[in-house]
């Protein structure tokens, strides 16, 4: 099958065509600065020469339509006919306790998606936007969801509740939630496959490291708990965001600077974490040549950067009761030696041991543990499209099925 991946924020779409025969992305691209005049569309098509269009995208609506027209055209597209297009398979982020897997969108998913727009203000209103302009511009075509949030959705209540009072929870479905579950669920699986291995017999801890980050404690396939919460702030220090902080904090900042609430949420959420920390920037490629040249905030930004990761690597496997394997992807888990290095040092003690050149070296999908580590860690590139696109084309059949 061919099926349109998309992943809609406020912004941008970010899109990939995907034929699930071959697992092989046919086209990828992004609109981006949707909404403004000097809007632009980048388009890479397999075997093709890589094109940017600029001009004006009002929005979602019209950035669809852009989409359509690129994947048609006739010297960069490749697509002979619209009817080509099996499905379209959207990154949802937030599906609260509704959605524990993928769906096919129907009326009344967008009714859920919209119910839970006050989960996730910033994500789910782009997400509907985006489900809508395909809607208009193929009528026809079945559209799913595949939601950041249904893979830790068999996190059990001791894992997912906080310590507030329980009628919270009741009246406004507060608790721990979790993000980028697609992504764990793709690298614990990968992580099954090389050690060859049924994923139902395995202890995984999963750290997806990117400009946000999270870590995923993973028993028999399932996740148990994750390091973000009823948003993606909570956890692991990020690009931008805090991360784990004492509650006390935001209420002592926003009465000391004056701040509202607004203000309060843009420092937590844009000009914290390794940006807030170092002062210098959120790309770890930075900090790291900063530290390189002996700059001391990024020093010690990195060091509490990859402390953290240490940190929870030891929470998982109490919480695991031992661990099997240990995956680093994202970004800077795919791409930063000296972060897993640093993160799995001193972790002797509990069976991890990664081989210095191995690490150094790591291409693609690989072992980076020593023949002789108990826990096998791995450095596996993440692929979410791909799982969106296949879970997709499982809706799909199962549709066709039912019709039959
Ligand atoms: P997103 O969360 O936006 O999907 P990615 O997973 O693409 O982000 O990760 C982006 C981050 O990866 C960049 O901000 C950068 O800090 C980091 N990164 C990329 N390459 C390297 C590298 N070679 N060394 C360290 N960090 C890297």
């Amino acid at each position: 099958m061919k099926i349109l991946v998309l992943n809609c924020g406020s912004s941008s779409i970010k899109y990939q065509l995907i034929n699930t025969e071959t697992k092989q992305e046919m086209a990828v691209g992004i609109v981006e600065r949707i909404g403004a005049s000097d809007a632009f569309l980048k388009h890479k098509a397999f075997d093709k020469e890589k094109i940017q269009i600029d001009g004006e995208v009002l929005n979602h609506s019209t950035a669809i339509e852009y989409v359509i027209a690129v994947l048609l055209h006739p010297n960069y597209g490749v697509l002979k006919n619209i009817k080509e297009i099996d499905a379209v398979g959207h990154r949802v982020v937030h599906g609260a306790e509704t959605f524990s897997g993928s769906v096919r969108i129907t009326d009344e998913v967008i009714k859920a998606l919209k119910d839970n727009i006050e989960l996730a203000p910033l994500h789910n209103p782009p997400n509907i936007a985006g489900i809508e302009a395909v809607s208009e511009h193929l009528p026809d075509v079945i559209q799913c969801g595949v939601f950041d949030t249904a893979f830790h959705m068999t996190m059990p209540p001791h894992a997912y509740l906080y310590g507030i009072p329980y009628k919270l929870y009741e009246k406004y479905k507060i608790r721990r939630y979790g993000f980028h579950g697609t992504s764990h669920r793709y690298v614990s699986e990968r992580a099954a496959a090389l050690m060859k291995k049924p994923i139902t017999e395995l202890k995984i801890i999963t750290a997806h490291l990117g400009n946000g980050a999270s870590m995923a404690a993973i028993l028999n396939g399932k996740s148990i708990d994750t390091t973000m919460g009823m948003t993606p702030l909570e956890g692991l220090l990020m690009g931008t965001r805090c991360g784990d902080l004492d509650p006390n904090l935001p209420l002592f900042i926003m009465e000391k600077e004056d701040l509202n609430l607004k203000e309060m949420a843009t420092l937590l959420n844009k000009h914290s974490g390794v940006v807030g920390l170092a002062g210098l920037t959120n790309d770890m490629r930075d900090i790291e040549k900063a530290v390189e040249e002996g700059h001391e905030r990024a020093t010690v930004t990195l060091d509490a950067y990859n402390y953290k990761i240490k940190k929870y690597i030891g929470a998982y496997a109490a919480a695991l009761g031992g661990v099997d394997a240990l995956v680093f992807t994202g970004g800077v888990g795919e791409n930063s030696p000296l972060t897993r290095r640093e993160s799995c040092s001193g972790l002797e003690f509990m069976g991890i041991k990664l081989d210095p050149k191995k690490n150094e070296n790591a291409k693609g999908e690989c072992d980076i543990s020593t023949s002789d580590s108990k826990v096998k860690v791995f450095k596996i590139p993440t692929n979410e499209e791909l799982v969106i696109a296949l879970d997709t084309e499982e809706i799909v059949n199962s549709v066709i099925k039912k019709k039959k």
